[in-house]
């Protein structure tokens, strides 16, 4: 059979699918930022795939960068660092199918208990001693043990590392207000830990690394701090209080895949939401809510093409979303940028959150698995 030559192939073959490409430079450049910030060890939090940007390729740029830790929800998360290669201590915490504390021993991993009960069922199962962090409610009332339950679950560790099933080396709360970017509100899950850190002492387990802050207590309040910070959205770029600009680390692009040139009056998507007021140019992208550009956007959403910002009309489809680009008329294949790290036009992942109503985390982690994942 006849082939065509390269040169004449249709052009619809050689685009560049839609693409969310990590930038493990941005990643190093938010741990230099935090470590400004605080003297404590940080740990890398890199639950929900490293925040949708790929756990392993985070993990490893906020290593590089500096940081000493490493924290999943999951044993299972956490064993696959493990068989990345990446040696730094890491801490699980959520347990979403238990604790397996073989494998926890196996791979060398920590893990927070949070209760009576999820401590006893570690000791019924732990042969080798496993490494655990006495995970104290400080006010959020979302696991971690509530207060009146501290000296049994402290009591329980100390039978437990008599025994050797477990050895105390940590201790963690987390902070329920901390994005109010105000230490008065801290302060009193900060008075919480120092309570828990001196139940623990007088129990004689010594005083295990102490953890309690997020990304807005390491950015904003150096009385969160203690031995260690557990910094996740700060990583990929992330505020959650909004005082510190951060460095966005992904770049989502989308081809175009068809334009249209449209008279004035012309509806646009389901519903006809969008009609055109002028004659213009439409181009389609192929990435939708299925992709995880949300439905639910303001009309000042847009996307950066060749350096100008257009925006996207219509209904959000599953597939596609449409993109008004008045008197230009780009070819099939012009890439366009949905968010980036910002500047020029292209926007960021918080003018998406501002314009979904929601924040920039969702965002992140909701983009859909047939968007090609690629590392800079
Ligand atoms: C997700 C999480 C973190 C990281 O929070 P960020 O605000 O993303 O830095 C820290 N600690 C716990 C317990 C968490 O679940």
């Amino acid at each position: 059979m006849n082939r065509a030559p390269i040169a004449l192939q249709s052009r619809s073959s050689t685009f560049r699918p839609p693409t969310l490409r990590t930038l493990p430079v941005a990643v190093a450049a938010n741990v230099v930022e935090i470590r400004a910030r605080t003297r404590s060890t940080i740990m890398a939090v890199v639950k929900a795939d490293g925040y949708g940007h790929g756990a392993v390729t985070v993990a490893r740029a906020a290593v590089a960068a500096g940081a000493g830790w490493l924290g999943t929800t999951s044993v299972t998360e956490a064993s696959a660092l493990r068989a990345a290669g990446l040696a730094a201590p890491i801490l699980t915490w959520l347990h979403p199918s238990g604790i397996d504390a073989e494998a926890a021993a196996a791979d060398r991993v920590d893990v927070a208990v949070g209760s009576v009960d999820e401590l006893g069922a570690l000791l019924a199962q732990a042969a080798s001693t496993v490494r655990i962090h006495l995970h104290v409610d400080t006010g959020m009332s979302r696991g971690g043990c509530p207060r009146r339950q501290w000296h049994e679950l402290i009591a329980l560790a100390q039978r437990g590392q008599r025994a050797r099933r477990v050895r105390v080396v940590g201790v963690m709360g987390h902070l329920p207000l901390a994005d109010q970017a105000d230490p008065a509100a801290n302060a009193p899950a900060v008075a919480g830990m120092r309570d828990a850190q001196q139940a623990i002492r007088a129990a004689g387990l010594g005083s295990p690394l102490a953890h309690l802050a997020a990304t807005s207590g390491t950015l904003n309040d150096p009385a969160t701090h203690f031995g260690m910070v557990r910094v996740g959205a700060g990583l990929v770029g992330i505020d959650p209080s909004g005082t510190v600009m951060m460095h966005g680390a992904s770049r989502l692009t989308a081809p175009i895949v068809h334009t249209a040139a449209v008279e004035a009056g012309t509806p646009v998507g389901y519903d006809g939401t969008y009609v055109t007021d002028r004659a213009t140019h439409l181009s389609v992208l192929p990435i939708g809510y299925a992709d995880g550009i949300p439905r639910e956007i303001s009309p000042q959403a847009g996307v950066e093409i060749r350096g100008r910002r257009f925006p996207v009309v219509g209904r959000v489809s599953m597939d596609q979303i449409v993109i008004d680009t008045g008197a230009e008329s780009f070819s099939a294949g012009t890439s366009a940028t949905v968010f980036g790290p910002g500047g020029d036009a292209v926007p960021t992942i918080q003018d998406w959150a501002r314009w979904a109503g929601t924040i920039p985390h969702t965002i992140v982690t909701g983009i859909g698995p047939r968007v090609k994942r690629s590392t800079a």
